[in-house]
């Protein structure tokens, strides 16, 4: 399990407001127009129908989630491969005090706000979540493998441990 702070803000959806993407922040634009959700694009940011405002918060739940969830199948499916893995089954949810967790049959979940954090972060998290499939504990087996796995986890960690807490809830 790894586990998260709680969070310390509110994000809010005015126009010109930050929203944290893979490590970043963009602005959010209201727009006129009859955009269908919430869009985002690399040079501009997030764009919404100013009519859809108050719908913010549950188009960025949706965005999140599906960032989130083909983030983490690409990954996990990769480090299954690799490392002969058994993964049951993957679950986006909507967790703030926790960032993944591994169940006993190997059910992953992982929570969308990883949208949020840093690529490196993220791959962090679903090596730590991966090796879980492999060692169901924090024992220094489990240490040792996830070392093995991504022998530069140590510093993700640290800046989820740092940095989870000034993400903000929405
Ligand atoms: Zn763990």
């Amino acid at each position: 399990m790894t586990k998260v702070a709680p969070p310390a803000q509110n994000q809010r959806f005015e126009d010109g407001s930050l929203i944290w993407l893979a490590g970043k922040q963009y602005p959010l634009r209201l727009t006129k127009k009859e955009a269908k959700g919430l869009v985002f694009r690399e040079s501009v940011g997030f764009e919404l129908s100013a009519r859809e405002q108050k719908f913010a918060a549950e188009r960025l739940t949706a965005f999140y989630r599906e960032h989130t969830r083909q983030a983490v199948s690409k990954l996990a499916a990769r480090y299954a491969k690799q490392w002969g893995l058994q993964i049951n089954e993957i679950r986006v949810t909507s967790a703030k005090r926790r960032w993944g967790s591994c169940s006993r049959r190997n059910t992953l979940n992982f929570s969308l706000r990883l949208a949020m954090v840093p690529p490196e972060a993220l791959e962090y998290v679903v090596a730590h979540e991966l090796a879980h499939t492999r060692h169901h504990n924090h024992s220094s087996a489990f240490w040792a493998f996830l070392g093995q796995i991504l022998p530069d986890y140590e510093t993700q960690r640290r800046w989820l441990r740092q940095n989870g807490l000034k993400l903000p809830d929405f």
